[in-house]
């Protein structure tokens, strides 16, 4: 049998290793995926330390995948060995669930997740089933769709639903792997778009990405800067410290929307009087399906919106995630094959 190199974690807290297994063939209604590239995710660190619940080991990460389909299963219509495929956080669902009964399939209670629930694209190969294939458009390259997976769709298509009107003053909490593609999708929705982190050095980048405010949160009262302004109809939090979601919100304007993608297990604190007065709200938003990254990738080659990307190679997968956790990622890590 062929074989195929994947990067696994045995145990809860145990090491990547770099192993190599033989490849596997697709099931009726799945997909083999010869995998190309492979973004690197903060919430692969769910993965590694065994946090998300109903994991097993040894399990491969990665739910950032971009490749080539190889060979398709039986009861697979519409899809072909040679085409261009993605598979973000979304990675299928079951049919049957009151989600999936009324057609919202992003809120299955049996979803599967590339790299959870099933092993992801941290390999060479990895299995899918059809319901969670995107197709990739030819303006990407493969490491450069990669990050709009996840990265990407999660901060699209929550401004896209959020009911945002050009014009609105949009609020982006962190310039990171997600806040970077943040900042250009909501300028290039035609919202007023503020970037907000910590430090200054990231204020002319920020600027570069289509922000018309930078506003650095460790020398700067930020909420009071959204309020000069009018403040945000809609803050985007990507960062994971629920202290510096807190420390923003009453930046919000009347009406004003916290939407909530940076996960963390830490409450957020907020003031019921600043929530009432103004029919403030916090929301969460989790990624979209498969027909969701399609469109996210499509705004992106329409708008020319890319990540800003750092590739390395899949035998140095647990260097680009330490990269990635350090902080230091400018500003999406990508694992690539070579194939
Ligand atoms: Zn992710
Ligand atoms: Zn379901």
């Amino acid at each position: 049998m062929p074989r195929m190199r994947v990067v696994q974690v045995k145990n809860a807290n145990g090491p990547f290793e770099l192993v190599e297994r033989e490849i596997p063939s697709p099931a009726a209604g799945q997909v083999l995926i010869k995998v190309q590239a492979c973004g690197v995710c903060h919430s692969d660190a769910f993965i590694k330390s065994g946090a998300f619940p109903g994991i097993t080991f040894p399990r491969v990460p990665g739910h950032e995948v971009v490749g080539v389909i190889d060979k398709v299963g039986d009861r697979v219509a519409n899809w072909k060995a040679g085409q261009r495929v993605g598979v973000g956080w979304y990675g299928g669902h079951c049919g049957h669930c009151p989600s999936c009964r009324r057609g919202d399939f992003i809120t299955c209670r049996n979803g599967q997740i590339p790299g959870v629930t099933y092993d992801g694209g941290y390999a060479d190969y990895m299995l899918a089933p059809f319901e969670a294939l995107a197709a990739i458009p030819d303006e990407l390259k493969a490491a450069e769709a990669a990050p709009l997976l996840c990265a990407g769709i999660t901060t699209y298509n929550s401004l896209r639903n959020s009911g945002i009107r050009a014009g609105d003053l949009v609020a982006v909490l962190g310039v990171g792997g997600l806040g970077h593609l943040g900042v250009q999708f909501a300028a290039k929705m035609g919202c007023r778009t503020a970037a907000i982190a910590r430090g200054a050095d990231k204020g002319p980048l920020a600027r570069k990405l289509g922000a018309h405010y930078y506003f650095d949160s460790t020398t700067q009262d930020v909420a009071a800067e959204l309020s000069k302004l009018g403040g945000a109809k809609i803050i985007l939090s990507t960062v994971t410290n629920s202290k510096a979601m807190s420390a923003v919100l009453g930046g919000l304007a009347i009406d004003g929307k916290m939407i909530v993608v940076g996960a963390s297990a830490d409450p957020i604190e907020v003031s019921p009087f600043l929530l009432i007065g103004g029919r403030r709200a916090i929301q969460g938003w989790p990624s979209g399906t498969a027909t969701d990254s399609e469109d996210t990738m499509a705004f992106s080659a329409l708008s020319n919106i890319r990540p800003m990307i750092e590739t390395m190679p899949l035998e140095r997968a647990a260097e680009a995630y330490e990269k990635m956790m350090s902080g230091a990622a400018r500003f999406r890590m990508v694992i690539t094959t070579g194939q």
